[in-house]
């Protein structure tokens, strides 16, 4: 199980569902932010909302379909998705029949908004789905967005976006061509503890950034899942929990490294990691001498990042789960409210969607971050210091 799906146990704070956030976007698709927070209650059970089915230009809500009903779309995305107001569960597309049934009677779901992996396509005839959610293996992620996209509809794609830059690159294509947004499931940037970091990060608040340190780790318990598949997960905990440490060193420096070192860990359990690493050790170095130290593990717990400048630090810990980030910075507790980061997320991508505007969250973003993990698995394969140019 991944350390994510631990539910917090810290109910000290407010769970608030408003949270607003206004924000331009740097070069690189980063935010630049300034947060406003506001409170209001659970929107309870998924009703049809008013306007969802009408069609036309007066269309309030839109409707996602999640494809791949496993742990994150049933756990998070699903229940995410009875508390946003921009996007409602509209559809599913499951390989599991008694899947489609549970779904449907619990979610109010209509059979004709029901797909399995073969009649995919057909979802391009139904007005009702405007966003496909891919949530599927990683390996599986650039077949699903691309078929998304020629359906017409606009693309919501898992983390990390693809397995390789290539497929990053015909998803995006893809997307482009058929005039829909891409945009990936990367919900910390609705999370109010790391908009911070990259607020302390990016405007300089304590001086330029020195140094990161992050590492995001769980124990995987079960040999037998995808995740430990390589032409299904694209690598090992690099691709799956890695990914953050890769996001939260970037969305601090505000930009994206210029060279990569690494070394894969030590294995001690050669019966389940005969095919993925089980830990591996990287450095970022960034243009301005900065560099973060990053360790991701499928053998240990952790969740933790820390940025240091000439005249502070941070540090957030957990940094990356869903509920429970706490922080606190040379100056004192960070005391945010902890927040339905789906939701927002969800809600933020459909208005952007609605808007013709490119979300804060865009395919060119997933794309970076692959070209990233592939220089890290290159230096920590080869040895050599990977330089990275942008
Ligand atoms: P999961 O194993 O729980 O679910 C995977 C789903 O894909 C299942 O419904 C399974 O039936 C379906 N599937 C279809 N074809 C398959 C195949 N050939 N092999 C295996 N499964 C197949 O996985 P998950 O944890 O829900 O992860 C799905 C995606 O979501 C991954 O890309 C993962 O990185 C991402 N994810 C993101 C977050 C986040 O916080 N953003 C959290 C968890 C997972």
């Amino acid at each position: 199980m991944n350390n994510n799906d631990i539910p917090s146990s810290n109910n000290r704070r407010k769970f608030i569902r408003g949270f607003s956030l206004a924000l331009g976007t740097t070069a690189f698709g980063l935010p630049m932010l300034s947060l406003n927070a506001c409170q209001s209650g659970n929107s309870g059970n998924q009703e049809q909302p008013e306007e969802a089915n009408q069609g036309g230009a007066e269309k309030k809500k839109m409707g996602i379909a999640l494809v791949g009903l496993g742990g994150y779309s049933t756990n998070q995305l699903a229940p995410a998705l009875q508390e946003t107001e921009n996007c409602y569960l509209a559809g599913i597309v499951t390989g599991t029949p008694s899947k489609a049934e549970e779904w449907k009677a619990k979610y109010n779901i209509p059979d004709k908004n029901v797909y399995n992996y073969e009649n995919f396509d057909q979802i391009k005839d139904n007005p009702d789905i405007d966003i496909i959610y891919v949530v599927l293996p990683n390996g599986m992620h650039a077949e699903y967005t691309i078929r998304a996209a020629n359906a017409g509809k606009h693309v919501i794609c898992e983390k990390p976006m693809a397995t390789s830059v290539e497929d990053c690159q015909r998803m995006i294509d893809a997307c482009n061509k058929n005039n829909v947004g891409l945009s990936i499931g990367y919900r910390l940037h609705w999370e109010p503890h790391n908009l911070r970091v990259m607020e302390l990060g990016q405007q300089q608040v304590f001086g330029p950034v020195k140094k990161i340190e992050t590492a995001n780790s769980f124990v995987i318990g079960n040999p037998d899942v995808w995740r430990l598949d390589k032409q299904l997960a694209g690598g090992g905990p690099l691709m799956d929990m890695g990914i953050y440490c890769v996001q939260g060193a970037v969305y601090t420096m505000g930009e994206p490294p210029v060279a990569i070192t690494a070394k894969f860990g030590e294995v001690t359990r050669p019966e389940v990691f005969d095919e993925v690493e089980q830990t591996i050790i990287w450095q970022m170095h960034f243009a301005n001498g900065a560099v973060a130290e990053c360790r991701s593990s499928y053998n240990e717990s952790a969740g933790r990042l820390r940025g240091e400048a000439e005249k502070g630090w941070w540090e957030l810990q957990p940094a990356y789960g869903y509920s429970g980030i706490d922080g606190k910075t040379s100056e004192g507790d960070m005391d945010y409210p902890q927040v339905n980061q789906q939701a927002l997320q969800m809600d933020g991508q459909a208005q952007s969607f609605m808007q013709n505007e490119e979300t804060r969250v865009p395919g060119e973003m997933g794309m970076r971050d692959v070209k990233i993990l592939m220089a890290i698995y290159e230096a920590a394969r080869t040895g050599n210091k990977v330089p990275l140019s942008w």
